[in-house]
């Protein structure tokens, strides 16, 4: 049809999915809360520096990814891709710096990535996510995962596995990033253009990566885990401890990095068995203690997750459709109009859904609109009925018609749809 269609990438949420949508948000903010989280809302765009130095620029998502302009005052500003560097922000702006320690935090809304489009991958999604702040007790680690673990039970959605590594911290890495060179380096020219490219700017990102030819060297990469400091051995020692106390079963992973280069310590992801290749991840989380300090904030530790809404409602089951209408008030001659938008009132007082057609239509059109429909019941005001201050009430299932006073409408109502249930 030819029009002005949606941009690429963008998805209307049309009132099913919305709904599965926002079913998921209610039921993870009500977890949350139940283990202390309080949700909050930032904005949906922000200095672009924020991300540029919060992401990092060396990833993916600040070099190719978003969408970025000038507002008419000439200042940089960035639809968010994520939404750990505004919860962080937000934090230092607010209020929330002065509570007690750790601060838990949830959010959820849509963020903006200018990604491949494809299965589950958009360039407007949404997120729901959990973060600590304040605080880098392992066992808090433990917590984010439980909340994401046990959300993903309640919503229904089976065939996942948590992944999870360390990647240390700024003790330990540099090692760690130095094996990795030594590693990849006699194989340089027999890697993809993209991958020397991330090799040079940021080496854990090259265990990201897709491409065939390094993918089969990673395999015999060196693991993360291999070259932990004692700080952080104990710290993911604490972590595994806390996830057996929750009954979470984990899977280690020690190629899993997080493609964002805030993190540190404990890295975790949600897969699922159905969605392949890039795509495969549910939600993904970690520990992010340098973040606070390259925004230019104190040192502040920090622990979240980031689950993908699209993904997640993608897996689960449906859910039970949503109650139409089933009483439809039509007007069967101009003049009744206002009876019909009182009487429609009316009865959505008393807690019914009802749709009120007081407009110009044929009575046939009308009562064609109510049969497709599915309505139950049809109340008419017609001319007759107008004189006589009454409603015609019409099962539409045998055509059963009766006559109501407006002020006994509501029972009228009731044993008709007692009798055709
Ligand atoms: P990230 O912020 O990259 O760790 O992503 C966290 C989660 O957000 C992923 O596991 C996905 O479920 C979801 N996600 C990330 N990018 C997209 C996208 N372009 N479209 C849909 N979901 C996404």
């Amino acid at each position: 049809m030819p029009g002005i269609s949606r941009p690429r990438g963008t998805d209307d949420l049309l009132p099913e999915r919305l709904a599965a949508i926002e079913h998921a948000v209610t039921v993870g903010m009500a977890l949350a809360a139940e283990y202390g989280y309080r949700r909050l809302e930032t904005p949906i765009f922000e200095s672009t520096d924020l991300f540029v130095r919060g992401v990092g620029d060396t990833t993916d998502v600040v070099n190719r990814e978003m969408y970025t302009f000038a507002d008419r005052g000439g200042r940089s500003l960035t639809l968010r891709p994520e939404g750990t560097a505004s919860t962080v922000r937000a934090f230092w702006e607010s209020e929330l710096r002065q509570e007690s320690l750790p601060v838990r935090l949830s959010y959820a809304g849509p963020m903006f990535r200018y990604d491949r489009p494809g299965r589950g991958r958009y360039r407007q999604f949404h997120q729901f996510g959990v973060e600590v702040l304040g605080e880098d007790e392992p066992e808090l680690d433990a917590e984010v995962i439980a909340v994401a673990w046990r959300w993903l039970r309640q919503l229904g959605v089976r065939g996942t596995s948590l992944q999870l590594n360390s990647i240390g911290d700024a003790e330990c890495r540099p090692r760690y990033r130095q094996a990795l060179l030594d590693y990849f380096e006699p194989h340089l020219a027999q890697m993809d253009q993209l991958d020397q490219e991330r090799l040079r700017r940021n080496p854990l990102r090259i265990l990201d990566s897709k491409e065939l030819d390094s993918a089969s060297l990673l395999d015999a990469a060196p693991k993360t885990t291999d070259f932990l400091c004692d700080d952080c051995r104990s710290a993911f020692e604490r972590v595994l401890t806390a996830l057996e106390a929750y009954g979470i079963e984990y899977q280690l992973n020690p190629l899993l990095v997080r493609g964002l280069d805030y993190y540190a310590r404990t890295t975790f992801e949600v897969w699922h068995e159905d969605l392949k290749g890039a795509q495969n991840s549910l939600f993904g989380g970690g520990r992010y203690d340098g973040l606070s300090q390259l925004l230019g904030y104190p040192a502040c530790p920090g622990v979240g997750f980031a689950a993908g809404l699209e993904r997640v409602v993608l897996l689960s089951p449906p859910l039970q459709a949503q109650p139409k209408p089933k009483v439809w008030v039509i007007a069967a001659q101009p003049m009744a109009a206002k009876v019909v938008i009182e009487t429609a009132e009316l009865l959505r007082r008393g807690g019914r859904r009802v749709v009120a057609d007081p407009g110009r239509r044929s009575l046939k059109a009308k009562m064609r609109s109510a049969e497709r429909a599915g309505a139950d019941l049809v109340a008419l005001v017609g001319e007759d009925e107008l004189a006589r201050g009454i409603v015609a009430v019409r099962r539409l299932c045998d055509g059963t018609q009766v006559e109501s006073a407006l002020d006994g409408i509501e029972s009228t109502l009731a044993s008709l749809l007692t009798v055709s249930q």
